[in-house]
């Protein structure tokens, strides 16, 4: 399979190359050149296949004949290593949980399927490759356990001092091996900005790439979400609403991409807080990228939305056309904690904030008698601990998954400029 670049000035190139540069030279992100429906019987018959089996159609055309078969079976198979259940909360609404992975937020998926893929493309070289990503939270967490042992691969991760969760900041410093985290004395955005220098920078001879959604194998797994869900609910025979917490839109976008294979969904709702871009985008026909604001949902404070661009080429570039299969809203964080504490008063459900945004999409798109709407839960309550048990008179229960990293040591080295990122990478 081919992949082209958004900005239109780099020449095509395979999923190996996409994979490994991350970014097209002309600093566009890359978009796959064909996207062939799946057979209809396929998608009839989705509760005759395995999830493992459904993955492997849905995913082969991206990936063509550069990864065989047996390999990317394999893959799939380590990458899917736990369940995606639909649980209902309303007569027409259900959750689906994607946080049942080994750092409880659905980030994990496209990690893992990531690390695999660029392991299987730089075996045999000599050189090793570098990943480089800069994380306000989830993002660390689960490309430190999606790449851990990963031969060929070293992983520099760079979060913000003191502005990351405890328990997100032992899942991203205590794993050791390949994985190297740097506290960065800064924000979000100098981290990012960090990251972004270093991949200019000529005098940094090893090869980088990122692992955020903008990487084709992050990003394209994600469609097997919207499979899973698809396979509980088609026997309800109702039209399916999708709602996404959406950040940089990578995920919702994936779900657009699983819709362009065939899977019957009716309407998709990029649910946001009050970081507005895309929601306001819809509203004038104008894209203004703004600073991103602080919120109770913070994997989704995100000023200008990596993805959106290939939601637009998804749709032809033709907001008329986006608007009738897309909407997207924006929240407060004072509706989403009403909304937490609503949810869990009518169903006894917990909600993270994350979640509960995606529920209010739902709400503010008005479903209709012969739809059924889904939101995404992105996250485990317990990932956004303090948030949930100030909002809701519960205690969460610490599960496995975590209780096995709280009491880690934690190892990071300090940086407060670019040039101990350089230094680092220098060495
Ligand atoms: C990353 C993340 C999001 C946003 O996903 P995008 O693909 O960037 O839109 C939403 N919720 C949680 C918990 C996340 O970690």
């Amino acid at each position: 399979m081919n992949y082209y670049s958004l900005h239109h000035k780099s020449p095509k190139t395979t999923f190996k190359n996409a994979v490994v540069e991350g970014l097209a030279k002309d600093r566009g992100i890359y978009f796959p050149e064909n996207i062939t429906p799946l057979p209809k019987d396929f998608i009839a018959n989705i509760s005759n296949y395995s999830n493992h089996e459904i993955a492997f159609e849905a995913i082969k055309q991206f990936v063509g004949d550069e990864i065989p078969e047996d390999k990317l079976k394999d893959i799939i198979s380590n990458t899917l290593t736990f369940d995606f259940p639909v649980v209902k909360v309303d007569d027409n609404i259900g959750t689906l949980e994607l946080f049942h992975g080994p750092t409880m937020a659905f980030k994990d998926v496209g990690a893992k399927f990531m690390a695999q893929c660029l392991e299987y493309f730089n075996h045999g070289n000599e050189e090793e490759v570098t990943v480089l990503v800069a994380t306000s939270g989830d993002t660390g967490g689960a490309v430190a356990n999606g790449f851990l042992g990963t031969k060929g691969v070293n992983v520099v991760i760079l979060y913000p001092s003191g502005k990351v969760s405890d328990i997100q900041e032992k899942q991203l410093t205590t794993l050791g091996q390949n994985i190297t985290a740097l506290e960065v004395d800064g924000v979000f955005d100098d981290c990012q900005e960090m990251v972004k220098t270093a991949f200019l920078d000529e005098d940094i001879k090893r090869t980088l790439t990122s692992a955020n959604s903008i990487n084709v194998a992050r990003w394209l797994p994600q469609m097997f979400y919207f499979f899973f869900a698809y396979k509980q609910l088609h026997k309800e025979h109702k039209d399916i609403v999708f709602s996404v917490p959406s950040g940089n839109f990578g995920n919702i976008c994936a779900g657009i991409m699983a819709q362009k294979l065939g899977l019957p969904v009716k309407h998709f709702v990029a649910s946001t807080n009050v970081n507005d871009t895309v929601p306001n985008f819809l509203k004038d026909g104008v894209y203004t990228p703004k600073p991103s604001k602080a919120t109770i949902s913070n994997a989704m404070d995100v000023g200008n939305p990596s993805n959106f661009i290939r939601i637009r080429e998804l749709f032809n570039n033709d907001l008329k056309n986006l608007k009738k299969g897309f909407s997207s809203y924006s929240f407060s964080d004072s509706e989403t904690r009403e909304t937490m504490q609503k949810i869990y008063e009518k169903s006894g459900y917990i909600a993270d904030p994350h979640g509960a945004v995606g529920y209010l999409g739902l709400k503010k798109y008005g479903l209709q008698e012969n739809e059924f709407g889904v939101f995404l839960e992105t996250a485990h309550p317990v990932k956004f601990l303090d948030v949930v048990e100030e909002t809701l008179p519960v205690k969460v229960e610490i599960p496995e998954q975590i209780k096995k990293v709280i009491n880690n040591k934690k190892v990071a080295l300090k940086a407060s400029s670019y040039e101990d990122l350089k230094a680092y990478l220098m060495s």
